[in-house]
């Protein structure tokens, strides 16, 4: 009887079997699929006419099935939608400039205390109606951080 080892993938003891004497991973269907792909990354790694002969048969694959991925996405609209967003993001990510300060060199100069009209933004300013004059104190504003 051998003694038990631990799987490579889920981590948990197992027994070899008598004619597989170097099994690494233990008997479970996910950890035999885990022990194919480990295989299958590192022969990609180091093997280039390997790595040659996925890439065509991958290349051929695609050119046989070139609706795949557009019926895929029909099928699974989840998945679709879950890759536009990320590439929404990926979009926004790309195209994002910091706005530099706005809060402090947008303003003509710092709010102070003193009186101000205030009327509700929606108005628009077409009617000076709804205008109140107020006493502003300000007791702190926003510091400027450090350039
Ligand atoms: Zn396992």
């Amino acid at each position: 009887m051998k003694s038990p080892r631990l799987c490579l993938a889920c981590g948990s003891a197992f027994v070899p079997l008598l004619h597989v004497p170097r099994q690494r991973y233990c008997s479970s269907a996910a950890c035999q699929r885990a022990r194919r792909r480990d295989w299958q990354n590192h022969r990609l790694r180091i093997d280039s006419d390997y790595r040659d002969n996925q890439s065509r048969a991958q290349a051929k694959w695609r050119a046989s099935h070139s609706n795949y991925w557009r019926d895929y996405r029909a099928a699974y609209p989840v998945y679709r939608e879950r890759n536009c967003s990320m590439q929404r993001m990926r979009n926004l990510r790309r195209s994002f400039k910091p706005i530099a300060k706005m809060d402090v060199v947008g303003l003509p100069r710092p709010l102070g205390s003193g009186f101000y009209l205030l009327s509700h933004a929606d108005d628009g300013g077409a009617a000076k109606m709804n205008v109140w004059t107020v006493h502003i104190a300000v007791l702190s504003g926003p510091t400027a951080p450090p350039i």
